[in-house]
């Protein structure tokens, strides 16, 4: 079997440990040494994301003795944010970090590995991609364009956003000009809203003036961040249209060929371990948000009503059963994404849910 075809092709999670010993001394015999570059899609010191990806870079660098060095570029630094995707896929740099989401203008079936509104919980999407397929389905997408995606990092579920006016039914949501981004944005525009598109550096200006009425980004730790607790006064639970994203780590597919066994499992395992560690600062530094938050007396958290999730959900499956019509990539991984939500949710009732539910009593 050839290099190539272990990196790409189904099963890929076992990277290394396939394609037999591997020499990766140099020419004069000393072991060789890789030096990368790396893209990013979050601003520079960006908390959690950004930090995030140093944090792993510096593990990669360590647990491969210097052997594997990583030079991170953050959105803008080297090329702009969205244009990750194109650069890794070219080989222009070996590694990127970001969304899946973002690139839908390639291919609108990529959304699925990120999170689509009223999708999987963190736990269900590591379930899904890791032991479900979702991660050769991934893997299947992503090697059209030369490369190979890892699961590396998750928010956990979002919030809903800061709004300035508040939510009692869904014929609120008309007139309303919001920053939602994807899916989430079609169906606010067919509650008559107006999804905006706007980068994290305009938020917290477009929402004091009024250029728009709400916007959501992702929950209480970057929020705060953004001062976004100063432009509004309702803050919505819960991020119905990203209950837990995914982010990914891309490499290209030649670069990663290249690389011996042992650093590429290096690689992955760094990847994997983002994967928790994200998800673990994003736990802890929300609740001490939140905790802030609520202490401020000029901000009142509410929760969207029923009756309004209800509507928005009607939207999201009219979207996706048209995405998936227009898309038959897309609508194998839907099928796939769906049959596995469901499934997953009968235990998450009986476990995460039922367990919660206990806490109220
Ligand atoms: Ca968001």
């Amino acid at each position: 079997m050839k290099r190539r075809d272990v990196l790409t092709g189904a099963g890929a999670l076992a990277l290394a440990g396939c394609a037999g010993p591997q020499e990766s001394a140099g020419p004069d015999g000393a072991a060789e040494t890789f030096e990368w570059k790396m893209v990013t899609t979050w601003p520079p010191g960006f908390p959690g994301m950004q930090t995030g990806v140093m944090r792993m870079v510096e593990q990669i660098e360590t647990a491969s003795g210097g052997r594997l060095k990583i030079k991170v570029y953050a959105g803008g630094e080297l090329v702009p944010p969205l244009e990750v995707f194109d650069t890794v896929s070219r080989g222009t740099v070996e590694m990127g970090h970001g969304a899946a989401y973002y690139w839908k203008g390639k291919s609108e079936a990529a959304q699925f590995f990120t999170t689509i509104p009223f999708g999987m919980t963190v736990l269900e999407m590591n379930g899904w991609l890791y032991e479900g397929g979702g991660l050769d389905l991934w893997r299947e997408l992503y090697a059209n364009f030369n490369l190979v995606p890892f699961p590396a990092g998750n928010t956990g579920v979002q919030m809903g956003g800061w709004f300035n006016r508040e939510i009692n039914s869904i014929a609120d949501l008309k007139g309303l000009r919001m920053r939602i981004p994807g899916i989430g944005g079609e169906a606010l525009a067919r509650a008559g809203g107006t999804p905006v598109t706007l980068p994290a550096s305009e938020l917290f200006t477009s929402l004091q003036t009024g250029v728009i009425d709400a916007s959501e980004w992702v929950g209480p730790y970057n929020d705060q961040s953004l001062g976004l607790q100063e432009t509004a006064r309702y803050y919505y639970s819960p991020g119905w249209h990203e209950p837990g994203p995914t982010l990914e780590l891309i490499v290209n597919s030649d670069a990663l060929a290249q690389l011996p066994d042992d650093l590429r499992m290096i690689l992955q395992l760094a990847a994997a371990t983002l994967n928790e560690t994200m998800m673990a600062e994003y736990t802890a530094r929300n609740a001490d948000a939140l905790a802030a938050i609520e202490e401020n007396p000029d901000i009142e958290l509410r929760r969207f009503p029923d009756d309004v999730i209800r509507e928005l959900r009607q939207y999201v499956d009219e979207i996706i059963a048209e995405l998936v019509a227009r898309d038959p990539q897309a609508a194998r991984i839907n099928t796939s994404f769906q049959d596995w939500r469901q499934k997953l949710a009968r235990w998450t009732a009986l476990s995460e849910k039922a367990y919660l539910d206990t806490r109220s009593l």
